[in-house]
């Protein structure tokens, strides 16, 4: 997961894609000492749009800027990257050998991002699926109206109500992919809930209304 410390992450337009993302990559490895991360031109991004499609990175291929928030591979070295500021960054690890990263804001999650990748995952490559969250914005400060919030109480379950930090009723989005994680039966094995909003190490749209993003990368090592 990158921080605000390795650059701003945001793939801009179709134009400028290109140069960010070989920016993006650069500056990680700088950051990230010991870090290799392949090239950039390893890297696949989407034009996330709060949906639930997800694309495959196939051998020889990357994605640039196809719309979906979800990508998945079974390819080495291939870098799978979702960019987000206080969404939730998922990624799915597959035991046999495949990878998934999901955009998961409160739209994809009602959408179904998560279920529909996993169920991809699973029918072409069964076997168990393990989870990790990257930092999102936490209940701390996603202040929620109430009205909207009984609908996901409805959907997921109290869980999902959480309080801010100043006393009003907020939306827990780290409850709502846990309940879907456990309804599809995927073990989460690691979660970093740092605060998007109230950590300064992270950008937030809901903080700031800032254009930057952090990424979330993944990529399968060779075996
Ligand atoms: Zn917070």
């Amino acid at each position: 997961m990158s921080e605000v410390i390795d650059g701003d992450m945001a793939v801009g337009d179709l134009k400028t894609r290109e140069k960010s993302i070989q920016e993006a990559s650069l500056s990680l490895v700088e950051h990230n000492a010991g870090l290799a991360v392949p090239l950039s031109q390893h890297w696949s991004f989407l034009t996330q749009i709060h949906g639930s499609e997800n694309i495959e990175v196939k051998e020889n291929e990357s994605v640039f800027g196809l719309e979906g928030d979800a990508l998945f591979t079974t390819q080495e070295r291939k870098v799978l990257t979702i960019q987000v500021a206080d969404c939730v960054p998922v990624a799915l690890i597959s035991d046999c050998g495949a990878i998934a990263v999901i955009h998961a804001g409160w739209k994809g999650l009602l959408n179904g991002v998560i279920e529909n990748v996993s169920k991809v995952l699973q029918d072409k490559f069964p076997g168990s699926q393990s989870a990790v969250i990257g930092p999102h914005i936490g209940p701390c400060c996603y202040e929620y109206g109430r009205k909207d919030l009984d609908s996901f109480i409805e959907l997921f379950g109290v869980s999902v109500a959480g309080v801010t930090d100043f006393s009003t009723d907020s939306l827990n989005l780290m409850a709502i992919v846990q309940v879907i994680l456990e309804k599809r039966g995927i073990e989460l094995v690691f979660r970093d809930d740092s605060c998007t909003s109230c950590d300064s190490k992270f950008w937030s749209y809901r903080a700031s209304g800032t254009q930057k993003r952090q990424s979330l990368l993944a990529w399968i090592e060779k075996n």
